[in-house]
């Protein structure tokens, strides 16, 4: 195996707008086309410019707005041609299927009339000087003498390069490795593959596709895309990046920042065990675990799988399977540092909390070793002076939050969806330049039931640092619930990246003494 680049296709755009219930604005495609563009991905497959006239204009722009080379999806029609050409795009993306369930069932064709306008289509996209891409759809359920014929003729026609998709993600590694391998014999252009999660074999695909020659992954962030999703950029990119003689152009370092924005743009929320990207895919709870990692980042963390390669953060939770290290790093996070005995009582206390099948949040841990400690709580970032939050069916929900910021008075209003989202946009304002935060977690649960329940509310944030905080509120209100839960994650949030920063300058002191 030669190795080598592997070049990035990302298609978050086009494939992953095809989610189910996604629609991106324009402004949003513009914001991720520009995170793409500093992720430094390959190509960028900005949509299908003949699906409308929006959709074409929507592609223009971001050819406008990125360095990066575009890419244009068109069927084999004539007519779905100038609106890729209009648009700008460097590379136009031709598809045609070709398995025969398809060609008969979806697009009514022979594969006779399937060959000949995919050599026709893909000649005037090569005389308008472009750069073709030919995808034979569903390659994995297509003949395999069928798949080689359209490949030789496309190649023949002019096809810069050749995709092989596993459409409906039915194929095994192996398989995608060797049609890779089959049409290469047959070809002199690059390949390319595209995979689907439908068995979550995605990204497994892709590495196989690379392995038998493919030169360019087509991803999504997170994976989004058709059904179960196609293969996920920060999962194929990290191990593509892990086997030796192969890289990427990517900017690892950026992996965590994109997926967040698409997860935020997109509404679609990634679950907390999602690889590279999930918010515990750096966690660490279990004492042995913790342990290890305060002794030796190696002994449970992967090499080149860390969170510095990829932007996110390292987390210590402290819940039933907590031990000391674990605890101890937690505190000193938010500027604690207990004694042993103070440590011992602080997680006897933790253990019996959380053994109840209660979930301790971060806010609750510091409630219980401050007072463990007997320290008075510190001087809080916001301090709530009064909240006043009007709703009703023909009014748009409005708050007004009158708080101290490090001291000085202030009142913002808000409006929003419903009476929270108003109650956090103001107190977004409160806190203005202090900090941009984003809510990465609410939740509601009633403990008790009856409509006087008591309502218990989590929020989680994150700062524009990564720092994250999360906190609770209880009471019978559940807006003024929400406002207790947000203020303390506002303020615990304040007091990590204050204690960060003492911790960075007593290490710049030290370095400056020596
Ligand atoms: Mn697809």
């Amino acid at each position: 195996m030669e190795g080598g680049k592997v070049e990035i296709f990302d298609t978050t755009l086009r494939d992953g707008e095809q989610t189910p219930g996604l629609s991106f604005p324009l402004a949003e495609k513009l914001e991720i086309a520009r995170e793409l563009d500093q992720l430094g991905v390959d190509v960028i497959e900005a949509g299908f410019p003949a699906s409308s006239k929006e959709e074409m204009e929507c592609v223009e722009e971001i050819v406008r707005a990125v360095e990066t080379p575009v890419c244009g999806l068109a069927r084999i029609k004539e007519r779905d041609l100038k609106p890729a050409f209009d648009s700008g795009v460097e590379v136009v993306h031709v598809f045609a299927s070709t398995s025969e369930i398809q060609m008969k069932k979806s697009m009514k064709m022979t594969r006779d009339e399937v060959l000949e306008q995919s050599v026709d289509i893909v000649s005037v996209v090569k005389e308008a000087g472009k750069t073709c891409l030919y995808s034979p759809m569903d390659a994995s359920r297509t003949e395999e003498d069928y798949l080689l014929e359209i490949s030789r003729a496309v190649e023949e026609a002019g096809a810069d390069m050749i995709n092989i998709p596993d459409t409906v993600g039915v194929a095994l590694p192996d398989q995608v490795r060797g049609m890779v391998t089959a049409v290469n014999n047959e070809v002199e252009i690059p390949l390319s593959v595209h995979c689907h999660d439908d068995y979550g074999l995605a990204v497994a695909s892709s590495i196989a596709g690379v392995r038998g020659g493919a030169k360019q992954v087509q991803v999504t962030i997170n994976g989004l895309g058709e059904r179960a999703g196609n293969a996920s950029l920060e999962e194929t990119v990290m191990n593509v990046e892990r086997m030796d003689t192969f890289h990427t152009g990517i900017e690892k370092e950026g992996l965590f920042k994109a997926s967040k924005l698409v997860e935020r743009l997109s509404g679609i929320q990634l679950p907390p065990t999602k690889p590279v990207v999930g918010r515990n895919a750096f966690s660490h709870e279990s004492g042995i675990h913790a342990a290890g990692m305060v002794e030796d980042k190696s002994t449970f963390e992967p090499e080149l799988m860390n969170p510095e390669t990829v932007g996110h953060r390292r987390r210590f939770i402290v819940g039933k399977h907590a031990g000391r290290q674990g605890l101890e790093k937690v505190l000193s996070e938010a500027g604690l540092e207990p004694n042993e005995s103070e440590i011992n009582q602080i997680l006897k206390k933790v253990k019996s909390i959380s053994s109840n099948g209660k979930k301790l949040s971060e806010a609750d841990l510091y409630a219980i070793a401050e007072t463990e400690l007997g320290r008075p709580t510190g001087k809080e970032l916001v301090e709530l002076d009064q909240v006043f939050v009007m709703t009703g069916d023909n009014a748009t929900p409005t708050a007004t939050i009158t708080a101290k910021v490090e001291g000085e008075e202030r009142t913002e209003s808000g409006n929003g969806v419903g009476p929270i989202d108003a109650v956090f946009s103001a107190m977004k304002s409160i806190i203005g330049e202090k900090k941009q935060i984003e809510i990465s977690e609410f939740r509601i649960d009633a403990i008790t039931g009856g409509s006087d329940a008591v309502a218990n509310v989590v929020v989680a944030l994150e700062d524009e640092r990564g720092t994250a905080a999360e906190a609770r509120g209880t009471g019978d209100d559940i807006v003024i619930a929400s406002v207790e839960a947000l203020l303390n994650a506002v303020n615990l949030l304040a007091r990590k990246d204050d204690a960060e920063r003492d911790i960075s300058k007593k290490v710049k002191n030290l370095e400056t003494e020596r």
